[in-house]
């Protein structure tokens, strides 16, 4: 295409993508990408200065004022502003400055602020005699909305300044959607879905992010609907002044705000140099999400309101500002598929197969869609083009199709039937969100399954990772988890890569993995449910693998800090015979199975059930239990045929020993206790 000709296309698109941002808050594209269609058409417009005309995008502030609000006429124009991608973009910026200086013969170090930009909605707001009386949008920066009922409704935006406010007192600011009012306004609109689709009606779009939900949350036709929604506020700018003299600075100007009782952002620092000012915009762009609302870009400002004024503005944005952009956290790309993967425990997770794109600081192609249900829900298609986001260390996610570019008949996405592993069929339990592949044989259920018994959090095994997992599984040298303590070494060895120190390794980790804690081989048993901190609490209460595998439902509910769902998937995996068959061999393998004090204690009484009633000197009740279940026993609160014997202190409840008498159980005093400890045998 020629300049003139991608000039022209590039001027229609970003203005549709500006009517859809500023009139109906509901953007099309991420702003990175809308910023890159704008950078485009500057770069031509710069190498084809004669293709410039005063209504380009890039001439003016884009925005207009909607009919739904009557117009307002801005006293002073509120701007847009120039941006800078990166250091270089800023200190071009700072040369610029100092050259315009010089030239205006005015000499001297600039001195700036930094203040933080708030990825929300610019608001003019005018006080009268300390009263709110007019708040206006920006618009297309000299007419805009008058929204003032609307604002009115907003707690967080005072309607009465204190008497340190100037009589006239214009201030310029941004209205913002705090993150956990997004939140809540997010999960309202899901929860809203959910019943939607049950009632078989569309669901509504979620709002995509905090800004567009604070620009429609703003511009509701009902103030009341503006008001419920959390908004808050921040000033940054003063406009006109009456009754008293504007501050030589803005530094000047914040305090004056802040006295009069508007809110101002205290994150913002006065800088001696473009260093310092770097130095701050990079200090947020590691710790922006530490803050309660969302930023885009640190604003930088000279704080000479003379300085200002001599430098003025071009007809879009004033040269004595620019916002440094953060790198953006939102891109568009290409969905091509949606895949399943199935877990080690068999779930299986539908994901999104992307064309790689950058996008919060790495290169993104993966994420999970999570369940049938999510997928519904935002209604993504392979062959959509979708919104990816990725903030900061935060997994990534896609946030929803660009419905205006999908393709025509694009058919909806449906939850495959059949494992893509085992061709077996994929079952979604009732009242669960999740599909699961119930096969044992399953090979990528397996894969999985071994890759996370070898994994650093459970076996720790350093040379057996998911290739190698994979490498000896189709080779038929492993299958279960089982099987990782009886691989043959004499076959590896025939493979390519491993040598004798390579074999002598591998060899060497798997030994070692034989002594890992009771916790993390429950852990790497690939149990449903069970996590790491499930599996410390039960090795750490039952003490051994025997005395977990053996326990009753009950008991393993009544251990503190398992809930009832852990101890049920325990209680069926264990009771499962193909399971108990690999604990056979992994224990006859020699893997540690006492937990972490019964390890250094001697197992003096594995198979006995002894009951403990009253006090003992030295033991609380708990201690005596913690005592014999150390030591490889069970301590159940009854008496029952089955119990070895029942120890009395002081105080014992009188139905225990009854019942012992009765069924001929032997009863113990402290010292027998102490006997039996040490040596398991029950004293006559
Ligand atoms: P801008 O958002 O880059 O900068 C100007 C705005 O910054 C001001 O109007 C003000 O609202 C805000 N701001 C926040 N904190 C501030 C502070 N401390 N001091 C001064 N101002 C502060 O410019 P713009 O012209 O309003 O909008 C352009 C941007 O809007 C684009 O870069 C893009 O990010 C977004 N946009 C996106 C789409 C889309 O389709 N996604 C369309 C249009 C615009």
């Amino acid at each position: 295409m020629d300049p003139a000709g991608r000039v022209d296309w590039l001027r229609d698109l970003i203005r549709g993508h500006d009517r859809a941002y500023y009139e109906l808050d509901a953007p099309v594209i991420p702003d990175a990408d809308y910023d890159l269609l704008v950078r485009e058409l500057r770069a031509l417009e710069r190498d084809h200065p004669d293709l410039v005309t005063p209504d380009s995008p890039t001439q003016r502030v884009s925005g207009a004022a909607s009919t739904q609000f009557a117009p307002v006429q801005h006293r002073t124009r509120m701007m847009s502003l120039d941006n800078a991608m990166d250091g270089d973009e800023l200190r071009a910026w700072g040369d610029r400055t100092q050259r315009r200086l010089e030239e205006l013969g005015l000499d001297g170090a600039v001195r700036y602020v930094c203040e933080l930009k708030i990825d929300g909605l610019a608001m003019s707001l005018r006080y009268e005699g300390g009263r709110l009386v007019l708040a206006a949008t920006r618009g297309d920066g000299r007419t805009g909305e008058d929204v003032t009922a609307n604002v009115r409704r907003i707690e967080a935006v005072p309607r009465e300044l204190t008497d340190a406010a100037p009589d006239v007192l214009e201030v310029r600011g941004e209205i913002y959607l705090p993150l956990e009012a997004f939140a809540r306004l997010r999960s309202q609109t899901e929860e809203d879905n959910v019943r939607a689709l049950e009632a078989g009606r569309r669901p509504k779009p979620l709002p995509a992010n905090p800004r567009n939900a604070g620009a429609g949350s703003l511009r509701q036709k009902d103030p009341e609907v503006t008001g419920s929604r959390g908004l808050a506020l921040w000033a940054y700018q003063l406009g006109e002044v009456v009754g008293t003299d504007a501050p030589p600075t803005h530094t000047g100007a914040l305090e004056l705000l802040a006295r009069s009782g508007l809110p101002v952002n205290p994150e913002t620092r006065a800088c001696a140099s473009l260093e310092e000012v770097y130095e701050f915009c990079e200090h947020w762009v590691v710790h922006r999400h530490e803050l309660p609302y969302e930023i885009d870009g640190v604003v930088v400002k000279v704080d000479d309101l003379s300085v200002q004024e001599a430098l003025g503005a071009t007809s879009k944005a004033p040269r004595w500002a620019i916002a440094y952009k953060l790198p953006p956290e939102e891109r568009t790309t290409r969905l091509l598929d949606i895949q399943v993967s199935i877990g080690r425990t068999g779930k299986a997770t539908p994901f999104a197969v992307m064309e790689p794109v950058f996008v919060g600081g790495s290169t993104v192609s993966m994420a999970t869609l999570h369940n049938e249900d999510q997928v519904r829900l935002k209604d993504v298609r392979p062959g959509d083009t979708v919104v990816v986001r990725k903030a900061g260390d935060v997994i990534p996610e896609v946030v929803g199709p660009v419905v205006d570019l999908r393709p025509d008949g694009l058919p909806e996405w449906r939850f495959p039937t059949e494992c893509p592993s085992c061709g077996g069929p994929l079952v979604r339990p009732e009242g669960e969100a999740q599909h699961l592949c119930p096969s044992p044989t399953c090979p990528q259920k397996r894969w999985a399954a071994v890759c996370h018994f070898a994994s650093r959090g459970a076996m720790d095994i350093e040379g057996l990772g998911e290739q190698q997992v994979q490498l000896f599984m189709d080779l038929g040298l492993i299958d279960d988890v089982a099987d990782v303590y009886s691989l043959d070494y004499e076959r590896i060895g025939e493979l390519r890569g491993y040598g004798e120190r390579a074999i002598d390794n591998l060899r060497a980790a798997v030994d070692a993995s034989r002594s890992r804690p009771l916790a993390r081989l429950l852990f790497g048993l690939n149990i449903t449910h069970l996590g790491q901190a499930g599996a410390e609490t039960l090795a750490g209460a039952l003490g051994s693998l025997d005395a977990i595998a053996s326990a009753s439902l009950e008991d393993l509910s009544a251990v503190d800090g398992v809930g009832p769902v852990i101890a049920e998937s325990v209680h069926s995996w264990f009771t499962d015979e193909g399971n108990r068959r690999v604990v056979e061999r992994l224990v006859a393998a020699g893997v540690n199975t006492l937990g972490p004090e019964r390890s250094v204690l001697p197992q003096t009484l594995v198979g006995a059930s002894v009951v403990v009633s009253g006090t003992l000197v030295g033991y609380s009740r708990e201690e005596a239990e913690a005592a014999i279940k150390a030591r490889g026993g069970k301590s159940p609160g009854s008496v029952s045929k089955r119990t070895t014997a029942l120890v009395v202190g002081a105080d014992p409840g009188a139905s225990k020993v009854t019942k012992a008498e009765e069924l001929g159980i032997p009863v113990l005093d402290q010292v027998g206790f102490e006997q039996l400890l040490e040596t398991g045998e029950v004293p006559r």
